[in-house]
């Protein structure tokens, strides 16, 4: 066992595994040390640490939270957080709420354009924080599907791509149907704090361009404690980018796939993120990490 993985999704928010699922299988795989970071949710980390102690796999308590700065959307990782701090679940849960008001606002906009989808099936899942995968899967189906082709002029045998559906259903004028809750950068930075855990800003590539370099020191100003520079969502040259902005301004570096399960494809996660392509072996400075973080 030697495969360390930082950023990890359940069912609780919109991967596809259980959270005892996803540990037997990172056990499989060979992790030695993982991290539950569902969107806005912790629910799910109890149960992790739990089975992780049947397989020796260290189970490091984290969250994943929507933020946003200037005209920036965030996602920042809490790691190390207090499942118990009263005002870290109390967050979470109006956000969790929140995101339910969203998802119903997105159904309707959906039923608007001719689909026909059953609310309570939607909201039949584990999740807190529903995701676009979960809610498209439900367009795939039936006369669903059937509008599909037709809207696509699909010809036998020929696929639709999520951006495309994306494109076409969930945006109205420029705007999109489906928005997720999000509470100020400052405000989640304290809350993760307050209940001892370390920031750390997930898949910079994903939200920031080269050009956005003068952020870090702002954001480290404002108490970020690392970049996950060695991500699946970045080439090469990203992760050896922002390990050196890391480097730099003496902020720690973190693992993540952002493994969300294997299946299905058509969900829209990023292939990059599965363990076949990105797995990343424990070293003497990932042990130096793992002290700080635990
Ligand atoms: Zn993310
Ligand atoms: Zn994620």
């Amino acid at each position: 066992m030697k495969y360390i993985d930082l950023h990890l999704h359940s069912y609780y928010s919109d991967g596809i595994y259980s959270p005892k699922d996803l540990v037997k299988k990172a056990k499989k795989e060979g992790f030695s040390i993982i991290s539950l970071t569902d969107h806005q949710v912790i629910d799910g980390i109890k149960e992790a640490i739990k089975e992780g102690k049947k397989y020796r796999i260290k189970i490091i308590p984290g969250v994943e939270i929507n933020t946003r700065f200037k005209n920036y959307s965030f996602h920042l990782l809490g790691y190390g957080i207090d499942l118990k701090n009263k005002e870290l679940n109390l967050v979470l849960e109006k956000m969790q709420n929140e995101r339910k008001k969203n998802v119903e606002k997105c159904i309707f906009q959906l039923k608007n354009q001719g689909f026909e989808i059953e609310e309570n099936k939607v909201f039949k899942t584990p999740s807190k924080d529903i995701g676009l995968g979960w809610i498209t899967s439900f367009l795939y189906q039936g006369k669903n599907w059937k509008k599909i082709k037709n809207d696509f002029k699909l010809k036998r045998g020929q696929i639709i791509t999520l951006p495309e559906i994306y494109k076409k259903y969930f945006l109205i004028n420029g705007k999109e149907i489906l928005s997720p809750s999000q509470i100020p950068f400052e405000r989640a930075v304290s809350l993760i704090k307050k209940a001892n855990g370390l920031v750390v800003l997930a898949h910079p590539s994903q939200q920031l361009s080269w050009s956005d370099d003068w952020l870090f020191p702002i954001l480290k100003k404002k108490g970020l404690d690392g970049i996950e520079a060695i991500s699946s969502h970045h080439n090469w040259s990203n992760i050896e980018h922002y390990q050196k902005i890391a480097k730099e301004l003496k902020l720690l570096i973190t693992i993540g796939s952002d493994y969300h399960g294997d299946l299905p494809l058509k969900w829209g996660f990023p292939i990059k993120s599965l363990w076949q392509y990105f797995k990343i072996e424990i070293n003497k400075e990932i042990k130096k990490l793992i002290a700080v973080l635990s």
